[in-house]
C-alpha cells in the first residue's frame, strides 16, 4: 500500500474504526490536559494533541497507524 502524503482523511463523521487498518479511532482532545485526561489517554481512550489548534486540526486519530480524521463541514446550506 503506498503512503499517504497527507495522513489524514476527511470524513462527516466520527469513523467506528480505522478504514486502513481497522484499529481503534479516538477522539483528539486538544488544550491543556487535566490529570484525568493524562490517565485516560494512557489508557487508550483517546489522544492528546496538544495547546494548539485550529481549523485544519484533525478530530481523531487511529491508535493503531496514526491516520487522522478531521470533520468536514458541507457548504450546502
Ligand atoms: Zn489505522
Amino acid at each position: 500500500m503506498n503512503q499517504d502524503m497527507s495522513n489524514i482523511t476527511s470524513v462527516l463523521r466520527k469513523p467506528r474504526k480505522c478504514p486502513h487498518c481497522g484499529g481503534k479511532v479516538v477522539s483528539i482532545l486538544y488544550g491543556e490536559p487535566t490529570p484525568e485526561a493524562f490517565e485516560a489517554a494512557e489508557r487508550g481512550e483517546f489522544i492528546l494533541g496538544g495547546c494548539c489548534i485550529n481549523e485544519l486540526s484533525p478530530h481523531w486519530e487511529c491508535l493503531s497507524c496514526g491516520h487522522q480524521f478531521i470533520r468536514v463541514i458541507t457548504q450546502s446550506q
